[in-house]
């Protein structure tokens, strides 16, 4: 346990670094902007935001969630992003004592609240996440395999093409679902099969229930198909769970119904 402890402490500073790099995500990519280039400004004022008003979580809470030069109101989703991409990577870090699979999981984790952001707002998962996302996840899943022993290629191919394929079976034929979506679940496919495939199981299982649950819960309130929450969030939540508890999921479920 008092491992565990060390590797939540390491691993929270790279959450917080990925959850301040994912709001400029969720405010430039959807626009076409770059992530890397110009530096963050006030959207009302085009004040620079400085250095010391960049700290994720702690700039948002001294500013009161103002703009300092004009005071104009910065979204509570932005802090609330930094937490939960902070909590989940801090999260897979406990659960994982391997450092290949901990970084793996991390990874995955890292990116899926500020991809639900996104698709939550603008209706998209934009390709400049989840291309890269592949592009990095491969080698770290063959180091993985080559050196730490910790990842399974083959695994990781199938998760890919079962979870990515599957999707794009529905996105072909109801509509519904768009192509972004179908990326997404081949990168959480990639990632989680390495571990193994009960856990890309897992994110469907868990994707699909709760997407049912939230479509029953649009229907009750009286909202139509057309107004209702994007697939992107349940595939996301989905990953989360599956990552941070696949194994014990996974064994509940065989032993009960299997
Ligand atoms: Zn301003």
């Amino acid at each position: 346990m008092d491992e565990a402890w060390i590797r939540a402490v390491v691993a929270l500073p790279f959450g917080l670094a990925v959850g301040s790099f994912m709001t400029v995500a969720v405010s430039r990519l959807p626009e076409g902007g770059s992530v890397i280039r110009p530096r963050s400004r006030c959207p009302s004022c085009g004040a620079e935001i400085g250095a010391r008003d960049n700290v994720p979580v702690l700039s948002w809470l001294l500013l009161r969630g103002r703009c300092r030069r004009c005071g104009e109101r910065i979204s509570v989703e932005y802090p609330l992003l930094e937490v939960a991409t902070a909590g989940v990577v801090v999260l897979a870090a406990i659960r994982f004592p391997d450092p290949w699979q901990a970084v793996l999981v991390a990874g995955l984790l890292a990116l899926m609240p500020g991809i639900a952001l996104i698709d939550l707002r603008h209706r998209i998962i934009p390709n400049r996440l989840t291309y890269p996302a592949l592009l990095l996840f491969l080698p770290v899943v063959l180091l993985a395999w080559g050196i730490g022993d910790a990842a399974d290629p083959v695994r990781a191919g199938l998760g890919l093409l079962l979870y990515g394929g599957v999707l794009f079976i529905v996105a072909a034929i109801s509509g519904g679902m768009g192509m972004g979506d179908v990326k997404l679940a081949a990168v959480i496919g990639l990632v989680l099969g390495s571990l193994g495939l009960r856990f890309v199981g897992v994110a469907a299982a868990a994707a699909i229930v709760l997407g049912g649950l939230g479509a029953i819960v649009a229907l009750a309130m009286g909202r139509g198909r057309k107004s209702a929450i994007p697939f992107g969030p349940y595939l996301a939540v989905g990953a989360v769970v599956a990552g941070l508890w696949g194994e014990p999921l996974a064994a509940w479920y065989i032993g009960r119904f299997l």
